[in-house]
């Protein structure tokens, strides 16, 4: 009990502790502008130039009216009025006019590079080695780029760049305001920063607050954003919705939730009060008596018109300056901590896959597989799914692999291909190391219907062969439909292979059937004429006639290839070479279906059970007693 105190103290201080950043604010300046130099150069170039513009723009507006009231007081002469008027509003317009153009570049180039680097975080994780996915390290780096890009305005790395050269022009303009105020006198700059600063203490007090009740806010808005895309857009969500009634409880939840992010977000604005209607009475203070001071001067004569326009347009914008300034140096820690994020996400090394070159890689022929002691446990699991199991596939052999389910069947496929990395032992393709093949060539040696497939938002050709239409080869596209056999279907309809494939992302796309699905996934592995073909549950979608067909043509579409068919219908082991029964994590038969019949072990037992059903006049009695 104790005990149970002490860890939520500990949780507590971690919470109210903020996290500290793993690189430093130069490591994090350097990468931010290397990257976007690498990837954007207009968002990099535009953002450069606009500094001296911006710097320049305000400049003159400092000068201009005073060095115009002042030549007006001196000068008799209209012509030289007119010229140092014309030169100097002449200026301003068109330094203004530049900034506006640079700006407007920059935006257009920010609101792409957002979108890009969604795609780029997105990329590297699809890059990523696959059993990363389950490494709570990598995961929590995933979930905190990811935080970093919500975190809205101040969110991707152009992003923070644009800050960075936002602070640069305000610590210049800063520089300039304030060696004009100075001339005036030191003690009214003091005074202006010393207003900004006792301004500050609230907000840093309200930004640490804010900064401790993010994971509060995030939690809630992941929820808030997971009912309403679960009511809203979910077609399957959308049938359990209809038929359980799931309505009235969605309902329920979603009030709760909005009631938490209103109870959320009232809290929030009331932090953020106090420091405003602060910032507002100090800064009017401080205003007031730099103006008085100035006027003072003016009355008493001891600065020229032309002088008090000078300082008061200085006064008037320098406390903007300075407030700035703070806050960027305020929020510094934050940002630090986004890019450093970003880094960890980015530039740390986690693969464990060969990612440089390879040896040779096997093409075109069968290829043997080879299993030596291999265990495996899943990170979060509590047992190992696969204990010491060694097995050897010829190369052009037919295995087939069965077991009851959650036997690992799916992981031992996921191992061979390498998406997983054993705990220990060792898998071997054509007699050499997983790790020895450069991994995205060696993902080519393999062609898999899974049972988690997944279908692109393109058409059917572009979903079998995974290239451009331009490239693909249609005569053995239509073969590979004809050996699924679903050619037929597919010309039937009006686009043909052309057809798209995902009503939400195409209105005329064509809603298959789940069977239909399969037998496209089918032609897509046939496609693909890999050395080596995995076959996961490829027909428990299909119609007993369709399964038959398949079956029957499987020694076909397998002829070059060594194929693993994992299956939970013992019948269809019999076309195979072999049959692995896996049990208990481990291989616990092995033979052809002859030949664990006649052994009379596990295989006979779920064999016996299936086909009693099949079997004339089956056995239904025993079913219902
Ligand atoms: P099969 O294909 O034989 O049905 P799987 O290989 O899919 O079995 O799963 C084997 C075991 O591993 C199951 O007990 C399953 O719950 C577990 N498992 C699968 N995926 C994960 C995962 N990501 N994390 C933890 N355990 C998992």
């Amino acid at each position: 009990m104790a005990k149970n105190k002490d860890n939520k103290k500990e949780n507590k201080k971690e919470k109210e502790t903020p996290r500290k950043a793993k690189y430093g604010t130069f490591v994090c300046i350097r990468w931010v502008l290397s990257r976007m130099w690498q990837w954007d150069k207009s968002l990099f170039l535009s953002s450069v130039l606009l500094l001296p513009f911006v710097v320049i723009t305000y400049a003159l507006g400092l000068y201009t009216p005073s060095i115009i009231l002042s030549s007006l007081q001196t000068s008799q002469d209209f012509q030289d009025i007119v010229l140092v008027i014309f030169l100097l509003v002449g200026a301003e317009f068109f330094f203004n006019l530049v900034h506006q153009v640079f700006a407007r570049l920059r935006w257009i180039a920010e609101s792409r590079n957002a979108n890009r680097f969604y795609w780029e975080i997105e990329k590297l994780d699809a890059k990523k080695d696959y059993f990363l996915n389950f490494d709570e390290e990598y995961l929590k780096s995933y979930e905190r780029v990811g935080q970093v890009l919500g975190n809205g305005a101040d969110g991707s790395p152009g992003r923070y760049m644009i800050r960075f050269f936002d602070m640069a022009a305000n610590v210049l303009c800063f520089v300039l305001f304030g060696s004009v105020v100075s001339t005036l006198s030191p003690l009214i700059l003091l005074l202006l920063v010393v207003g900004s600063l006792i301004a500050l203490i609230p907000k840093r007090y309200q930004q640490d607050r804010d900064f401790k009740e993010r994971d509060e806010r995030n939690a809630n808005s992941k929820k808030l954003d997971y009912l309403s895309w679960r009511l809203s857009n979910s077609l399957h969500a959308g049938k359990d919705i209809r038929l359980y009634h799931f309505t009235e409880f969605l309902d329920a939840k979603m009030h709760e939730v909005i009631d938490e992010h209103a109870r959320l977000v009232r809290r929030q604005q009331r932090h953020r009060a106090l420091p405003a209607y602060v910032n507002f009475a100090v800064g009017f203070v401080r205003d007031v008596l730099a103006y008085l001071y100035l006027i003072r001067r003016a009355v008493e004569g001891s600065i020229s018109p032309a002088e008090f326009v000078l300082y008061f347009n200085a006064i008037s914008q320098l406390s903007g300056f300075i407030d700035k300034v703070i806050d960027y140096f305020g929020s510094a820690h934050e940002v630090v901590l986004g890019i450093s994020d970003c880094i960890v996400y980015f530039d740390e090394p986690r693969n464990r896959m060969n990612h440089g070159p390879g040896i040779p890689l096997p093409k075109g022929r069968p290829l043997s597989v080879e299993f030596r002691h291999v265990s495996y446990q899943y990170p979060k699991g509590e047992k190992n799914v696969l204990e010491d199991i060694s097995f050897h596939i010829d190369a052009g052999e037919k295995i087939s692999l069965v077991g009851l389910n959650g036997a690992g069947k799916t992981t031992l496929t996921k191992l061979m291909c390498g998406l997983l990395l054993p705990d220990a032992g060792e898998i071997l393709i054509d007699g050499h190391l997983l790790q020895e093949y450069n991994r995205d060539e060696l993902y080519t040696l393999f062609s898999i219907v899974p049972q988690d497939y997944t279908i692109l938002p393109t058409t059917v050709a572009e979903n079998i062969a995974f290239c451009d239409r331009s490239q693909i080869d249609e005569k053995r596209l239509w073969s590979c439909l004809e050996m699924a056999e679903m050619a037929d279907k597919v010309r039937a309809l009006p686009k043909g292979i052309d057809s798209g494939m995902d009503k939400q992302y195409d209105e005329d796309a064509v809603m298959f059937s789940g069977g239909e699905l399969q037998r496209l996934l089918l032609a897509r592995a046939i496609y693909h004429e890999s050395s080596i073909m995995i076959l996961d549950e490829p027909t428990a979608a299909l119609d007993p006639i369709a399964e038959d067909t398949i079956y029957q043509r499987y020694r076909e579409m397998t002829k070059n290839v060594t194929s693993v068919f994992i299956s939970h219908r013992l019948a269809a082991t019999r076309f195979c070479d072999r049959i692995y029964l896996l049990d208990g994590a481990c291989i616990s038969e092995c033979g052809t279906h002859e030949e664990l019949m006649a052994s009379g072990g596990k295989y006979r037992e779920l064999f016996d059970v299936q086909s009693q059903y099949y079997r004339e006049g089956g056995n239904t009695d025993e079913a219902e007693g």
